[in-house]
């Protein structure tokens, strides 16, 4: 039922004037993106310019244009990069999920998503089976990312959406740079593009 209900808002975000294909890949990331946090997307809409949000309950608009703002620091810093492609704000899906802590371990207020530790099994980030991730991709094609809700700082969500964004910016324009970066338990972290 509730997978059905998920379905329908797929359907309902990609019906006008799109392709079949851009329904089921919308749908798959959704799909991928609820599997990881174990939240369910029933709320969808667009930032102001433009970007795709589902998100657990109905984001403010203090939080929508902090996430316009960390896509127009990504489009600034990936231009001076000479990158071109994934500049739109409408190739973007945010997912915002219900946080699984409100703080961090030093105590500093730090919405973030529980996921499996997968590639950070024994590192630091590891807290047994489980890190937290400020945010995370969910799929490269359609570009999409997970961050948690927010309900201050939210110079903590333009930056959060600005570093996952710079990992789908490096996969459409620098393949090479891409892999060297997308995986921080190797170290390395954000900002990736100065
Ligand atoms: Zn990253």
């Amino acid at each position: 039922m509730k997978l059905f209900f998920s379905l329908l808002i797929v359907s309902t975000i990609f019906a006008a004037g799109s392709v079949q294909s851009a329904w089921a890949q919308g749908g798959r990331a959704l799909r991928e993106a609820e599997r990881i946090s174990g939240d369910r997307f029933t709320v969808a809409l667009r930032t102001p310019r433009g970007a795709r949000i589902y998100a657990v309950s109905r984001p403010n608009a203090a939080m929508l244009s902090a996430i316009d703002r960390g896509l127009t620091d990504l489009f600034a810093v990936a231009r001076r990069n000479g990158y071109s492609r994934l500049l739109n704000y409408s190739d973007y899906t945010v997912f915002i999920a219900k946080p699984d802590r409100q703080k961090n371990a030093d105590g500093n207020y730090s919405p973030d998503i529980a996921v499996g530790a997968g590639q950070y099994a024994g590192t630091d980030y590891d807290k047994g089976g489980y890190i937290y991730a400020a945010g995370m991709v969910i799929s490269n094609s359609p570009a999409a990312f997970l961050i948690a809700g927010h309900r201050g700082d939210l110079s903590r969500v333009a930056n959060i959406v600005r570093f996952e964004g710079e990992h789908l910016v490096l996969y459409h324009n620098d393949r090479r740079r891409y892999s060297q970066t997308a995986d921080h338990s190797r170290g390395g972290g954000h900002p990736i593009l100065q």
